[in-house]
């Protein structure tokens, strides 16, 4: 974990760290604090469709024959629920319906960007669902989280090339900079979450005040874009705080970072040939819940992002579309 964790600190953190700053000229101003960083650059705020579930009929229709089976089923079979009324709960997830083998959809939609994310999200976990409901074990039909998420992750990327049916043609760029930019700022502080656990579990001695220092020191190193001065609770090293996974799941945050890797990874697969990419997100899919995580992303195609080098190399390929 250490070379993968040092891998992001060296090649990673600069790139993400060239792109807030290049946002805190765009905008003008003299220090970008936290609550500036979701700022839109671009002027304007990206405006997906209010109607996602029609629109997205197009979406996965043309990105493959598989999704367009799997899209048109769950409309047909009301597998979904996207409404926003009162009293319901803000979130989403999809969930396998085993009595009727099919995933369900749940989501609060409200028509913004982090929205219409979510939603190629929990239909990239649901595509899983569907693909495995055949399984005739049912462990076969799980996975560990780790890859679950690049099912998801992966395919909000995948839908990249068909967002002129569920955004504006002049709100397309903008969508994409604030995805890359939220990706690529989420591996550092996720590797900053894993080495910060490391340290409190193998020092189970340390004071709070030791415990605040050495998330300040990490925070320095994995994401020094970042400002909160003017903060008095997360200006003082306590941040973590907020991080539940820190306190209920130990060790478990790092998941999503390996998963956010290698949906980059099928990202820049993904712009060099879309067959080959799809190949390679079906093999995922396929081989999920029979191998371990590396052996899985590295039989489907995907190099290993524990191997030296890997990380160098994805910043690279990513810094020219966005930095
Ligand atoms: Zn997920």
């Amino acid at each position: 974990m250490k070379i993968f964790r040092d891998g992001v600190k060296e090649k990673l953190v600069p790139i993400a760290n060239q792109l807030f700053e290049k946002q805190r000229k765009a905008l003008g101003y003299t220090i970008l604090y936290n609550y500036d960083e979701d700022i839109c650059e671009f002027g304007k705020k990206p405006e997906p469709t209010k109607n996602v579930l029609e629109d997205f009929r197009d979406v996965y229709k043309e990105l493959s024959p598989e999704t367009h089976v799997y899209y048109e089923d769950l409309l047909e079979s009301e597998f979904y629920d996207l409404e926003t009324r009162q009293g319901k709960i803000v979130g989403a997830y999809s969930n396998h319906v085993a009595l009727y083998h099919m995933p369900f959809i749940f989501e609060t939609y409200n028509a913004s960007s982090g929205a219409l994310k979510t939603f190629a999200h929990e239909t990239g976990h649901g595509f899983h669902s569907y693909c495995k409901r055949g399984e005739p074990l049912s462990f076969a039909g799980a996975c560990s989280s780790d890859l679950a998420e690049i099912h998801s992750m992966g395919m909000e990327f995948l839908v990249w090339p068909y967002l002129k049916h569920v955004l504006p043609e002049e709100d397309i760029p903008a969508y994409k900079y604030l995805h890359m930019k939220h990706a690529l700022s989420f591996i550092p502080y996720g590797c900053a979450a894993d080495e910060f656990q490391e340290m409190i579990y193998d020092h189970p001695e340390m004071t709070p005040e030791e415990r605040r220092k050495l998330w300040k020191k990490l925070e320095r190193e994995y994401t020094p874009w970042r400002h909160f001065e003017t903060d008095t609770f997360f200006g003082k090293g306590r941040m973590w705080q907020r991080q539940t996974h820190i306190y209920r799941w130990p060790f478990y945050y790092i998941d999503y970072v390996l998963a956010q890797v290698c949906a980059l990874e099928l990202h820049v697969m993904d712009e060099e040939s879309h067959e080959k990419a799809w190949e390679c997100y079906k093999n995922i899919i396929k081989l999920s819940g029979t191998k371990g995580f590396n052996d899985v992303v590295t039989s489907a195609g995907l190099p290993s992002p524990f191997e030296e080098g890997v990380i160098e190399e994805l910043a690279k390929k990513v810094a020219y579309s966005i930095v």
